[in-house]
């Protein structure tokens, strides 16, 4: 439902108390104003310092102040004298929500309790609060990003006030200010004009660069422009096949021949192989602007704040669609999922439960990329049927794939794999992830230079040799990841993978910490 119908069925159900959470007071007010004119009801308007103003229809603004800059008194006021059919939108009226000021709360609860007659009350906020009390009593409405039609008049605007000449804008210039509020994209465009004295595609790039800074900004997502390709990741075929087909589900014609969009992935293995990699080359396979998610990042101290933090992000992601969401390390803050309601006042739950919602109902095509290594931590409800379009395990590289994992990072370092015994290197980095064998040929290429030879098999062998790959350190965790995957998740790779070491015999170095089980030492 768009926030205007949303509008229009609270206030013809009478709803008395509604909340709009937004930085954009010009698009609540274009809202509320569309409503009551629709409905023909009366709109006043307050904040503490104008005291009330009213809606004058017929010369499109709002009338001189009339008093009552007082909060107390405004509430009063509504209840009254304001008559039937008026809605009045209090602006930033939340600092009156304190404990210390029971009075006002009580008032606004015994208007969404016991008033009649049809007056509505909207409060308007940048940011979620709301007294307890008043939790169950009020609807609460986030108003989304800008749409299209929002930027170019916002376009529009800036063109007027630094007297542009205004041309019919290119498409591709009122998107690059998408997923921006109102205000941000005034001062992008405004930026962007101010330096090269033209708006035009050639602007472009300056809005993208400012919207990056201001995503950046908000500390939990991340714009990424990778340049890695499906071709980089070693193995893995199945799961490259896979969203080599699902790349056509965002075509024109994929939805008329019955596709549904995809929705999303989730990829859960061992740490190293080719997770995050596999995220990035999607976002250049797919030409999708790509924004990482960092879920730790999510969880704020206010109360609300987390909530409004995921909110925010997926709300972002919508407005720059068709887009890829990475979620990196999912599992990353859902730890405490199941005694969330004792430990954190159910603040994991909630921002769990409003991704589950978003996936389930999202109509825009954002798809989600989530990456988890440690599977004992992630929450059941993501992982049932029908929450992602697929779970896959990625598992370490079979001896094939270790092959051409070793050949991409050669070729990487300007080197001919075809020089370089292949098969030999391959076969004693059993167990190796592909981020360590990464690892090996760097650290071969310092060994070889500093011996000022050129890089050889040798140099690998040896650099793999002095390795200590994490399955030798995780083997029971794998084998038990190995065993839950195999009923629920479907193997990215092709091949079977390879039984890892367990004859014990190799000495495995440990901390000291390690080595005494005394929490205190
Ligand atoms: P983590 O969660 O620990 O980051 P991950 O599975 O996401 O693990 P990546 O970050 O994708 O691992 O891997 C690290 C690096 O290792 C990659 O950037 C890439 O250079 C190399 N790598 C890993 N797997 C592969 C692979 N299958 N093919 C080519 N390179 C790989």
């Amino acid at each position: 439902m768009n926030i205007q119908s949303e509008l229009l069925t609270s206030l013809k159900a009478e709803v008395r108390i509604i909340q709009i959470i937004s930085y954009e007071t010009l698009r609540i007010q274009a809202e509320l104003i569309h409503a009551v004119e629709e409905l023909e009801y009366e709109l006043l308007i307050w904040d503490r310092v104008e005291g009330i103003r009213r809606w004058d229809g017929e010369n499109r603004c709002f009338g001189e102040p009339d008093g009552h800059e007082n909060p107390a008194d405004i509430l009063n006021y509504f209840i009254e004298e304001c008559s039937d059919k008026t809605l009045l939108l209090l602006q930033d009226f939340y600092p009156d929500f304190t404990e210390d000021k029971p009075k006002i709360i009580r008032t606004l609860r015994n208007i969404a309790l016991n008033m009649n007659g049809q007056k509505t009350l909207v409060l308007s906020q940048p940011h979620h609060q709301l007294p307890k009390e008043l939790e169950k009593e009020v609807q609460v409405i986030e108003l989304p990003y800008p749409s299209f039609a929002d930027i170019k008049a916002i376009y529009s605007a800036v063109c007027e006030n630094y007297h542009i000449a205004e041309i019919e804008p290119h498409d591709e210039l009122i998107e690059a200010a998408m997923g921006l509020t109102t205000m941000e994209a005034e001062r992008a465009f405004a930026k962007a004009y101010m330096q090269d004295k033209e708006l035009t595609t050639a602007q472009i790039p300056a809005i993208i660069k400012e919207k990056e800074n201001i995503i950046k900004k908000s500390g939990f997502l991340e714009y990424y422009h990778p340049a890695e390709t499906l071709a980089d990741i070693g193995g893995l075929e199945r799961l490259k096949d896979w969203l080599k087909k699902r790349e056509r589900g965002f075509d024109k014609y994929a939805k008329e021949f019955g596709l549904d969009t995809p929705k999303g992935i989730l990829l859960l293995g061992i740490p190293g192989t080719g997770k995050s990699l596999t995220a990035k080359a999607i976002g250049s396979e797919w030409q999708f602007p790509l924004l990482r998610l960092d879920m730790g990042k999510i969880f704020g101290g206010i109360v609300g704040e987390s909530e409004q933090n995921i909110r925010a992000a997926l709300g972002i992601a919508e407005a720059i669609a068709p887009s890829i969401l990475w979620i990196d390390e999912i599992e990353k803050g859902m730890s405490g999922i199941s005694s969330s309601g004792n430990t954190d006042g159910g603040t994991t739950a909630r921002v769990l439960g409003t991704f589950l919602t978003w996936m389930q109902e999202k109509t825009k095509p954002v798809f989600v990329v989530a990456t988890a290594n440690n599977i004992s931590q992630l929450p059941p409800e993501l992982l049932r049927k029908g929450r992602v379009d697929e779970i896959f395990f990625v598992d370490l590289p079979t001896a094939k794939e270790r092959e051409t994992i070793i050949s991409i990072h050669l070729k990487r370092k300007n080197r001919n794999p075809q020089e370089f015994d292949l098969k030999a290197l391959s076969k004693m980095s059993k167990g190796f992830s592909g981020a360590e064998l990464e690892e090996a040929i760097k650290e071969a290429l310092f060994q070889a230079y500093d011996t000022g030879e050129e890089l050889a098999t040798e140099h690998i062998k040896d650099a793999i040799t002095k390795t200590f790959p994490l399955a030798k350190t995780m083997q029971e965790v794998i084998e038990n990841m190995r065993n839950w995957a195999k009923a629920r998740a479907v193997m990215a790779s092709a091949d079977t993978p390879e039984q890892l070491e367990t004859n014990g015999q190799e000495k495995i170095p440990k901390l000291k910490q390690e080595q005494y089980n005394n929490p205190f030492i």
